[in-house]
């Protein structure tokens, strides 16, 4: 399928069925954490708007989901003290993309450590809670 099915896990996340570790929530976008991040403190920006991906994105709704990564990126790399951060963003499954909402990472990179694999094991709740919290106040 190529259209957007908003049974997907984000959208229902959006309409509040699913629970999250939520970062930060406005009217264009949640900001969350990755249950099964790459590495401490992945992060996922998800653009209210319903799209599938680039693909089908709307200009506009994917600028401004865009304009809050630079504050995004600076507060995951404050909170977590990592070294870098990685932004990665797939399209279609043969991309590497498995929930077909668009969406952002933002994963933290610590010198000499390799990243997990994408959507590989969860991760303590309580942790990402408290990561969350330490990126919100970075924010
Ligand atoms: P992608 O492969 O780019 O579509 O990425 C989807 C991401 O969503 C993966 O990194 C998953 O670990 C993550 N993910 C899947 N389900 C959930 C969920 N319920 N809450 C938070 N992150 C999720």
């Amino acid at each position: 399928m190529t259209t957007y099915d908003d049974s997907n896990i984000f959208a229902r996340i959006l309409r509040g069925e699913v629970p999250s570790v939520k970062v930060f929530e406005d009217d264009t976008v949640l900001v969350m954490m990755d249950i099964f991040p790459q590495s401490r403190g992945h992060t996922l920006v998800i653009p209210k708007a319903a799209s599938r991906n680039l693909l089908d994105a709307d200009a506009d709704a994917l600028a401004t989901a865009a304009a809050y990564l630079p504050r995004l990126a600076r507060a995951v790399k404050a909170a977590t003290g990592a070294d870098g951060i990685r932004l990665a963003q797939f399209n279609e499954a043969p991309a590497g993309q498995t929930v077909f909402h668009l969406h952002f990472h933002l994963i933290p990179v610590y010198d000499g450590v390799e990243l997990g694999q994408h959507g590989g094991g969860k991760a303590d709740e309580a942790e990402l809670r408290d990561i969350a919290t330490a990126i919100a106040a970075a924010l």
